[in-house]
């Protein structure tokens, strides 16, 4: 019983803040992504790192693999010992000294060092900062529109902040790129610390399952044990001569390889939480059956990502091959890229009114969900015929099919924060949210571990990665009662 309005648009009270923050980190995020790829390949004349195109792109879809990975961190520190409010504020600082250092003019080894900070401070903050928006709530009927602008802020970020950092990049130079994005989560990181004294001050976030005293032991042996097998990986492929088990082929970089092991990773980390939290002694009966309503949501979910953040791996390298004269215009290739934030930031806009007004009138949660997975597979068919071209097919098949995705991104993405938050165990709450977004890193891994059939058979790849969401909407739409009873008792 937290929550208390304040009127304006009948948002919790402190909701504006939490809004802020998100905002700021995901500007951030987007923008200095925007960059990162030219940043690593531009020549050390031009201000880059000079590093190989291979390298630079596998650099870039194990970040973002990564950066939803380490929210398993976050989730576990919220729940055992920081509690939500502390652990964003954490999350905060790393991500801010991350963006610093990228705003240093240092080298490469300023990049991995920033990197593993930004991973880190995101995984700490991202997943919590939903958590919190979910605490702050207690009115079942409020969850759908509060989220929806949840979302709007991330997507405002996600269209805006590339575009502005990619400016001051073009004008000035990378650093000026990365040091916008520090400025940016700076102000947010201060917004949040001065809204958590005063306006947020009712939300009380503390750890749900505090860790116990002799548990310490195990948990330290576990986290040594993990720094282990990371040194020894790295320490056994970097040796290895040539071959898949090989760090390096050559001074090459093996890409395939550690798409492989992030994959593993990703998929590994799930089912283990999975396991895990439907077999705590801590859940309830009741609890537990909510945690397995969830596995088909989550799965969704992936099928979901694969198409949506193949915008940035798949759609990007299909719109090499299309035809960007359009009628009078021509359209530019980084274009394809804001297409699904200006879409989605529209039409969660949309939508989180009509949550507000209309939400005992709506059809089903997850014949909603059954729609929006048939929108994404349908846009991914829509590719069929352009790859069956070749070349030379018009470019507006790709730009329409990215924002046909996005479409269905919205009936279903900014609902499973709220859906998430009504399933998850007491003692697990910070944590299910990183399931949630690992079902993003799971997502991005098999895209790059798919990628080499997206070359040789791109007509088949789409085939297959439309089918799925098509087998999850039919589950779904199939299980719609029970589930929805689930989520909402
Ligand atoms: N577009 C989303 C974001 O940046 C993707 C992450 C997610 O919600 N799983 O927040």
């Amino acid at each position: 019983m937290q929550e208390k309005k304040t009127g304006i648009f009948g948002f919790p009270k402190g909701y504006p803040t939490v809004l802020g923050t998100e905002f700021a980190e995901r500007f951030s995020y987007y923008g200095m992504k925007a960059i990162l790829l030219y940043y690593m390949v531009a020549t050390v004349g031009k201000g880059g790192l000079g590093f190989d195109n291979t390298t630079a792109v596998a650099v870039v879809s194990m970040y973002g693999a990564l950066i939803y990975m380490s929210a398993v961190i976050g989730g576990w520190l919220a729940d055992r010992i920081f509690g939500t409010g502390k652990i964003i504020i954490i999350g905060g600082f790393f991500i801010l000294a991350g963006h610093v250092v990228l705003a240093l003019p240092i080298g490469a080894s300023a990049l991995f060092v920033s990197l593993a900070l930004l991973i880190l401070g995101t995984g700490m903050l991202k997943p919590n900062v939903s958590t919190f928006v979910g605490q702050s709530l207690d009115n079942e009927k409020d969850y759908d529109y509060v989220f929806s602008f949840f979302y709007v802020a991330i997507n405002v970020a996600s269209f805006i902040s590339p575009f502005m950092v990619g400016y001051l990049q073009n004008h000035y130079g990378y650093h000026y790129g990365f040091g916008l994005a520090a400025i940016v989560m700076g102000i947010g990181l201060f917004v949040f610390m001065i809204g958590r004294a005063t306006s947020l001050k009712h939300v009380k976030t503390p750890a749900p399952n505090p860790i116990k005293p002799e548990e310490r032991g195990r948990v330290i042996g576990a986290i040594v044990a993990g720094l282990v097998v990371v040194a020894a990986f790295f320490g056994i492929t970097a040796n290895i001569k040539s071959g898949s088990f090989a760090l390096f082929n050559n001074g090459q970089f093996n890409s395939a390889l550690m798409a492989n092991v992030v994959a593993f990773l990703a998929i590994a980390i799930s089912v283990a939480y999975f396991v895990r939290i439907s077999g705590s002694k801590l859940v309830t009966k009741v609890e537990r059956r909510k945690v397995l309503a969830f596995i088909p949501i989550w799965l969704a979910g992936v099928s979901m990502w694969a198409v949506q953040e193949g915008a940035g791996s798949v759609g990007a390298s299909f719109i090499e091959k299309a035809n960007l004269h359009v009628g009078f215009f021509d359209l530019q290739k980084v274009w394809l890229q804001s297409v699904n934030p200006f879409v989605v930031m529209i039409l969660t806009t949309i939508m989180g009114l009509i949550y507000k007004k209309y939400e005992d009138k709506l059809p089903n949660l997850f014949s909603r969900y059954a729609l929006g997975l048939l929108i994404v597979a349908a846009s991914y068919f829509l590719l069929m015929p352009a790859a069956a071209q070749g070349h030379g097919f018009s470019a507006m098949w790709v730009f329409g099919s990215v924002a046909l995705t996005a479409v269905g991104e919205v009936l279903i993405s900014p609902v499973t924060y709220g859906v998430t938050n009504r399933l998850a165990p007491k003692s697990f709450e910070s944590q299910m949210m990183s399931l949630w977004l690992l079902s993003n890193s799971v997502a991005q891994s098999i895209n790059a571990v798919t990628a080499p059939l997206f070359i040789s058979n791109a007509n088949l790849y789409f085939m297959i990665f439309a089918i799925i969401p098509m087998i999850f909407a039919v589950i779904l739409f199939i299980f719609r009662k029970p589930l929805l009873n689930l989520v909402e008792n």
